[in-house]
């Protein structure tokens, strides 16, 4: 059976050593959409001078080109084995897109690494703090943005670069909302806790797999055990 795997996951989750260190001790390819890009931008092949157009302009590479690059990757024997998406899906019309390319394959795993707003801003070194009891973020807020002690408005310590940093992170969110949500009712979606250890969050993520692989199995099988 193949392990066809998609990461989503913030900037600051460490999705890219992840899902190259998932890739390695699977023995199936990593594709990262943002790899592909520069490299046809630095070959200067026609698509990569189209997309440097695109990116020059301030604008996302649509949709189209983004499914049109993937069904061409999708359709080579290197990835007959499974493979790690990073980058992509993006937007639900190219999840839409991604579940037409599996259909006769093995099922699509999607892994979500979730990383509370106040552990990514703690890794940035940009700590958070309580305006009203003085508390430090320490991740275990259940709200972001609001004191678990006191139920206060956390803010953050002055740094330009963080604020930028975290702003990327809340478009990310916003942004990445729809996608989980068309994932998420799915046996074959499980969210993995990116704010331990990054052996830890590997071995989640292996034990994940292997658990929705051993379902589909059975399923395919028709259910029975032994
Ligand atoms: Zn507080």
């Amino acid at each position: 059976m193949a392990t066809n795997v998609v990461m989503l996951g913030p900037p600051g989750a460490g999705k890219g050593t992840q899902g190259e260190r998932f890739a390695m001790g699977h023995r199936i390819k990593r594709i990262s959409t943002g790899d592909i890009l520069r490299d046809e931008m630095h070959l200067g092949t026609g698509l990569g001078k189209a997309v440097a157009a695109v990116m020059d302009r301030g604008e996302l590479v649509s949709d189209e080109v983004m499914i049109d690059i993937i069904t061409d990757v999708l359709s080579r024997p290197d990835v007959a084995n499974g493979f790690v998406l990073d980058g992509f899906p993006r937007t639900v019309p190219q999840a839409e897109a991604l579940d037409a390319l599996m259909v006769g394959r093995d099922p699509l795993i999607v892994l979500d690494i979730v990383v509370p707003e106040a552990e990514l801003m703690r890794r940035l070194g940009a700590r958070m703090i309580c305006e009203a009891c003085g508390h430090n973020a320490d991740g275990r807020e259940t709200t972001p943005g609001v004191c678990h002690i006191c139920g206060g408005k956390l803010t953050q310590r002055a740094d330009d670069n963080a604020m930028v940093v975290l702003e990327r992170f809340k478009v990310y969110q916003l942004a990445t909302k729809p996608l989980v949500d068309f994932y998420r009712g799915r046996p074959t979606f499980r969210s993995i806790d990116g704010a331990q250890a990054k052996d830890r969050v590997a071995a989640d993520l292996v034990g994940a797999v292997e658990a929705i692989a051993s379902g589909a199995a059975r399923v395919v099988s028709g259910g029975g055990t032994r």
